[in-house]
């Protein structure tokens, strides 16, 4: 009851009114409701309500200023009063309150030469209260009216005041809450245009890309006649340059569908890690890496993220060793609690713990490409695709010994797991 004791000091209301206690704790409710209140129209309600039962007045008008005119937005009322209607500013008493920025308090209408009377007599009004709605700069004006000639007294426009100022503050908020939907729904729509223009940009490159790729390969097959050692390197650089490319367009491809995420379904982890091995066996060959795959679980997901995920982990396992290692990598997984827990473990040059969180941004690389190449995209659009699927990704690794690289993923609804 804080705010009953500061009105108390500043209008010296009689603390012992008990009106006024039960006014003061009704509108402590009412300021309640209207923080919760998401739309002008809800505020009109709650307070042309409160203002007619704080007050005890046979009606209560919602005034809103529009240009040079007050429209009449709501009213609660014995009888009907003037809700829809506008009038100028200048002829009405919820002009006059605006235009001065405080109350008006009259006991009989029909002697207030501010009160336009005929707008008044098929009214049941004898007397009124009005105030003003952000007393600083006035957009609006809460009325309350009574059927018989009184005074309303000045516990009554104190309540209505207080009212009314909880209610600028109710419509602002309401003013930016619709601002921030608008500008979240506009991010969201242009979100989804960017990564609709990444998808299909990114999925048409993908073709002739492979053309290039398929002709270069056959290329050095082949060897066309003698091509001499500067002929081999620059096949070699275009090749690696092809390369990369296609790296970035998969990257960008995982980037887009982790956007729309809409084909999930069971996802045999197990099948898919045998899946990567065989598409993997180049690099396999050459680096005689030794891959083991132990029990892994069927997720829920989408099985292209899932797979783009442990493709990208299992060939920087084999990637990121010391000249002339042998690549040993284990994929494993454990659950834990709710979750799944799935595991990549190397025996590779590892990270230092400066660079463990680092790695995980776009573009973010520890090494030249001539040493290691890469895009830098693997693990920061893994990230990406786990957060999709309510999962995380990190690391735990020794320098010059091994890494393992983790993700979580939450355990599939009964009967779907493995
Ligand atoms: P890229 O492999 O294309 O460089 P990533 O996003 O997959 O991009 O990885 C980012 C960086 O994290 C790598 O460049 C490397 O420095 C480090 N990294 C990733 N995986 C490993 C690993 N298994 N062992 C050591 N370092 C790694």
């Amino acid at each position: 009851m804080a705010r009953a004791s500061e009105s108390h000091a500043h209008s010296a209301i009689p603390a012992e009114s008990g009106w006024y206690v039960e006014a003061m704790e009704g509108l402590v409710g009412v300021v309640q409701e209207l923080s919760h209140a998401r739309s002008l129209d809800k505020i009109t309600e709650i307070t042309r309500h409160a203002a007619r039962q704080l007050t005890g007045a046979d009606g209560a008008t919602f005034v809103l200023r529009d240009g040079d005119q007050c429209f009449y937005a709501d009213e609660d009322a014995i009888s009907p009063l003037w809700k829809g209607r506008r009038f100028p500013m200048d002829i009405c008493i919820s002009g006059w309150v605006m235009l001065n920025a405080e109350p008006a308090v009259i006991d009989d209408i029909y002697v207030d030469p501010r009160i336009p009377a005929d707008a008044y007599r098929p009214t049941f009004v004898k007397s009124l209260a009005m105030v003003p709605i952000r007393r600083g700069a006035p957009i609006g004006a809460i009325g309350t009216y009574w059927a018989v000639k009184r005074m309303p007294t000045p516990e009554e426009v104190s309540i209505l005041q207080a009212l009314a100022d909880t209610t600028s503050v109710a419509i602002e908020n309401v003013t930016l809450f619709d601002e921030l939907q608008r500008n979240v729904k506009a991010l969201e729509e242009s979100n989804y245009e960017l990564s609709r223009f990444a998808w299909v940009a990114s999925h048409d490159l993908q073709e002739p890309l492979r053309t290039i790729h398929t002709q270069l390969e056959l290329l050095q097959a082949k060897n066309l006649g003698p091509l001499d050692e500067a002929a081999h390197n620059r096949l070699r650089l275009v090749k690696d340059g092809t390369s990369r490319l296609r790296h970035l367009i998969q990257s960008l491809l995982v980037h887009a569908r982790a956007e729309r995420m809409e084909a999930t379904g069971p996802v045999d982890m197990a099948e898919i890690a045998k899946g990567i091995v065989t598409d993997l066996g180049t690099q396999i060959e050459e680096t005689g890496a030794e891959i083991v795959i132990g029990d892994l679980p069927t997720v829920i997901g989408d099985p292209v993220l899932l797979g783009r995920v442990l493709q990208n982990l299992i060939s920087n396992a084999i990637k990121f060793q010391a000249p002339g290692s042998r690549p040993s990598v284990k994929i494993d997984s454990k659950r834990s609690g709710d979750e799944w827990v799935i595991s990549v473990t190397d025996n590779g040059i590892g990270i230092e713990p400066e660079f463990q969180e680092k790695i995980f941004g776009h573009f973010q690389r520890l090494h030249s490409q001539e040493k290691y190449p890469g895009a830098g995209l693997g693990l920061a659009v893994s990230k990406k695709a786990l957060a999709r699927h309510g999962g995380r990704l990190w690391v735990d690794s020794t320098p010059n010994r091994s890494s393992t690289f983790y993700f979580s993923l939450p355990t599939a609804p009964h009967g779907v797991e493995g």
